[in-house]
């Protein structure tokens, strides 16, 4: 049996099959190691619509899809003092849009989509120990399904061990996020005679109390197997009771939405009980390995993000990795984008989730982020309200800003931050950034910007070759010119926006920087008019500044 490979991954959940999946359909020669004998049991019932997105990736659409899994059609909300339930709906395309998945099955698919590519899983293999992460080549010692120890050898490790294992992070460290984020989750397995009220088709419902959090997430499409969860404040699972079955009982009991639910249902299989707790590794990725999903950071279990970011941090780790493997020059580059991303995934959804139990424990005002408002809004609007922690009419504001800036970028060429996600998402990622940014500039631009100023580059700003996340198919990180704010932002870089920075190497008039720009873009009397507004836009993005002829920048 061979030993030696190109990439050792540890751990078949999602994210090591999707990564070892990408790696073997690049030609590499990827050991996949996973302790427990599939199908396994796993907690994470609940699928975000872009984990189908990442699914067809890996060429395993189909076979979710023809799962049986229960479509999910969206999700309801009874959240925080306000009684009445809101919806936010997942449109289907081309079927639905997410499902409610029993993960024994849906772990299995993945994993059997990275035998298909050619990727040598071994089951029943527990890896005891990660040689030093300095080491080249990398290697772990793991029990065979005998017992036996063996020292497996590569390059490359990809730590995919989920929560409790932490292989690589145990060794690096972790950071915990915030305290109000750490609850202790009990759920089990309902055998239901009938379907909530409130809800909308096959949705989830999610109830966000000052007591307690609870998911409804029902598991066929007849709503008669349904999980249920319970989060609640708590320092962790050790204090709960040996049997922790009458306090999970009594709290979905007190829940008036699913007390009627379980009168006369069947609890099935026990409660299960795990900590849930924010927390991030101090790296993510270095010389010789990777950390992916759960093993790089956990955030939630209600926003249901897990799988979806285990899945892409899977395979932006397998397109860091083939990079690599293709272009040695690119690896600092490379770990660095890794680590940038993943970072800033952890960061946001802290923030998103800061925001959703905060207003669980508010006793909301009517204005209170998370309220629907109809007739004029939608369930989408009152999600982005809840999870962005903005009341409705600042939401109104943020977002016309938000289409204002993407209208505005798009005709000059196309200014995009990466990396882009979803329309929604990415408005929340903006949303975070122009935070970043205001809470960045100390010396915010209030001076008049007219002909008479002189431009120059904002602090921090600088022109380089760049790596960017490609399409999520794609094997390799495309490099890129790009410009880099003093945050540490990436931006494509226009013919426009180069020559604009090369102008302003050192200081230059209004005018001169106006005429060099115009040039670049072959720019005619409507480039010139509107000079002024791009300027502002990039001094939105912390890339250009102004003097004004008497002022200086305030
Ligand atoms: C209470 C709760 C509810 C949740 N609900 C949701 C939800 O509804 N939706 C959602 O998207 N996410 C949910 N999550 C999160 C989700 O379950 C995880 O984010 C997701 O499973 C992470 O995938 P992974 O591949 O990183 O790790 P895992 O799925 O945990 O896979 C890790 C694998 O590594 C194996 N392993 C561990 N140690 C070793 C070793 N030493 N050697 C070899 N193999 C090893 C394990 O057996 C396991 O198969 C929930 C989490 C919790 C705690």
């Amino acid at each position: 049996m061979t030993t030696s490979s190109d990439v050792i991954v540890i751990g078949g959940g999602p994210g090591g099959a999707s990564c070892a999946t990408a790696l073997a359909r690049a030609g590499n020669r990827v050991i996949l190691l996973e302790k427990a004998s599939f199908p396994r049991d796993h907690v994470g019932e609940s699928l975000s619509p872009s984990v189908l997105e990442a699914v067809r990736h890996l060429g395993a659409e189909q076979d979710v899809r023809a799962a049986g899994f229960a479509p999910k059609a969206g999700a309801t909300f009874a959240w925080g003092s306000d009684p009445s339930p809101w919806t936010v709906g997942y449109p289907p395309a081309n079927g639905p849009s997410a499902y409610q998945v029993r993960r024994a099955e849906f772990d299995v698919i993945l994993l059997q989509a990275a035998t298909a590519a050619g990727a040598d899983v071994r089951l029943g293999w527990q890896v005891d120990n990660v040689e030093p992460p300095s080491a080249v080549p990398a290697g772990v010692v793991a029990a065979d399904p005998d017992g036996r120890k063996v020292r497996l050898t590569a390059p490359w490790v990809v730590d995919a061990s989920g929560a409790p294992g932490l292989l690589l992070s145990r060794g690096l460290g972790r950071i915990g996020g915030p305290a109000e984020l750490n609850r202790v989750a009990m759920w089990g397995h309902w055998r239901l005679g009938r379907r909530p009220g409130g809800t909308n088709g096959e949705t989830s419902l999610l109830i966000g109390r000052r007591e307690a959090c609870l998911w409804y997430y029902p598991l066929d499409d007849q709503c008669r197997l349904a999980s249920i969860g319970v989060l609640v404040r708590g320092r962790d699972t050790k204090h709960l009771p040996a049997d922790p079955t009458e306090l999970y009982r009594s709290a979905v009991g007190s829940s008036p939405e699913l007390a009627p639910l379980i009168d006369g249902a069947v609890l099935e299989g026990g409660v299960h009980t795990a900590d849930v707790f924010a927390s991030a590794s101090m790296r993510m990725a270095g010389n010789g390995w990777f950390l992916v999903g759960d093993a790089a950071f956990f955030v939630d279990s209600l926003l249901t993000p897990g799988i979806q970011l285990a899945i892409q941090s899977g395979l932006l780790a397998a397109q860091c990795l083939q990079t690599i493997i293709r272009q040695p020059e690119a690896k600092t580059a490379a770990l660095d984008l890794y680590e940038r991303v993943l970072r800033r995934e952890y960061e946001t959804f802290t923030w998103l989730c800061r925001n959703l139990y905060g207003a669980a424990d508010t006793a909301l005002p009517p204005s209170f982020p998370g309220r629907p408002q109809p007739p004029e809004t939608d369930g989408m609007f009152a999600f982005l309200s809840l999870i962005a922690g903005l009341p409705k009419a600042d939401l109104a504001a943020r977002l016309g800003g938000y289409m204002g800036t993407r209208a505005k970028a798009a005709a000059r060429g196309g200014l995009r931050v990466i990396p882009g996600e979803k329309e929604g998402f990415a408005f929340l990622s903006w949303l975070r950034h122009q935070d970043r940014l205001a809470r960045a500039r100390a010396e915010r631009i209030t001076s008049e910007l007219d002909e008479r100023s002189t431009l120059l580059p904002a602090p921090g700003a600088a022109i380089a070759e760049e790596l960017f996340v490609p399409a999520a198919d794609a094997r390799v990180l495309t490099a890129r010119t790009a410009v880099r704010n003093r945050l540490g932002d990436r931006f494509e870089a226009t013919p426009g926006l180069v020559a604009l920075l090369e102008t302003l190497g050192s200081e230059c008039p209004y005018d001169k920087a106006m005429s060099r720009f115009c040039a670049a873009t072959d720019g005619d009397g409507e480039c010139r008019s509107s000079f002024a507004d791009w300027i502002k836009l990039l001094a939105d993005y912390g890339i250009v500044e102004w003097r004004a002829a008497r002022q200086g920048i305030a």
